[in-house]
């Protein structure tokens, strides 16, 4: 199977040969614009994006909101970026979900690099879509997503759909889970708790792919991800890693969606 790190290396290579292909024939670079609230989380993420996108060719600037701009001069400045390719907002911004929208809804439609707004699809599910197809695990194959996120289990369960698995989205009311994973073929989890995917969801004689895209952290301050130990250990599982799993192929993503928006 092809790992998400060398689908990512492999997505980044051809986003910067596209680019160069560009700029060699003198066109500006295309151009990300990231605003950031300075929380210490957030700035993880932005550092990453930053590394990345310099290295396909995307000029990236951070722009750090200070504490003394009011909420209207910020949704203005979010939404004055005419020189940007894609402009991000890292969430959480305010600490208040309707304000943090207020913020999203500012971005320009040509400029929403994560897809909040359906021009793109968010970079999360177009990297695990594209880890799928690489490994020919979507045509016939039956798909259990769990979670059913605007960024992830939403967008994911429509192209998987589009593309011929079978596919069973599930969410917190769902009632019975075991119901839903022990016959899949593959299993995405997308919630955020540690050990939701446990042994007692899955038969110990089929095989299973799982892609685990929950962040979590442990009580020692480790990052991990919503599958246990105990199921990346069994003989009949292959599970992506966390960290160097599907946060790899998010960020490839992202500067996949830049260039796409930068082509049009
Ligand atoms: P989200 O918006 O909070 O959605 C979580 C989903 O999980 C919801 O649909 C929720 O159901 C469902 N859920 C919660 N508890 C459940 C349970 N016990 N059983 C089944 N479903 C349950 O989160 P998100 O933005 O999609 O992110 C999900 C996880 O992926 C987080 O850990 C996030 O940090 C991680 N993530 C990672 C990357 C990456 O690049 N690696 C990117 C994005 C997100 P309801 O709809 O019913 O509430």
């Amino acid at each position: 199977m092809i790992t998400c790190k060398e689908l990512a290396q492999k997505i980044k290579n051809e986003v910067k040969s596209v680019i160069n292909a560009f700029t060699e024939n003198g066109f500006k670079k295309p151009r990300l614009v990231i605003f950031s609230n300075e929380a210490p989380d957030g700035l993880r993420y932005i550092r990453n994006k930053v590394k990345v996108a310099e290295e396909v060719g995307i000029e990236a600037e951070v722009l750090n909101v200070k504490s003394n701009m009011t909420f209207d001069e910020i949704k203005n400045t979010i939404a004055k970026q005419y020189d940007a390719t894609g402009v991000i907002v890292q969430l959480p911004f305010t600490g208040d979900k309707n304000k943090d929208q207020e913020l999203i809804d500012c971005i320009p439609y040509d400029q929403d690099v994560d897809g909040l707004k359906g021009g793109v699809v968010p970079a999360t599910a177009l990297g695990i879509y594209e880890y799928l197809k690489e490994n020919d695990l979507i045509n016939g194959k039956r798909i259990t997503i769990i979670g059913r996120s605007k960024l992830v289990g939403m967008p994911l369960a429509k192209m998987l759909l589009e593309t011929d698995a079978t596919v069973t989205l599930c969410h917190s009311k769902t009632t019975d889970l075991q119901c839903h994973t022990l016959e899949a073929d593959v299993i995405v989890s997308a919630v955020g708790k540690i050990n939701l995917i446990n042994q007692s969801l899955l038969w110990f004689d089929q095989g299973y792919h799982i892609v685990d895209v929950g962040i979590n952290f442990d009580e020692d301050g480790i990052m991990c991800g919503d599958v246990a130990d105990d199921v990346r250990g069994m003989d009949n599982v292959t599970c992506t890693p966390v960290p160097g799993g599907v946060g790899l192929l998010t960020t490839a993503c992202l500067m996949k969606n830049t260039l796409s928006l930068y082509s049009k």
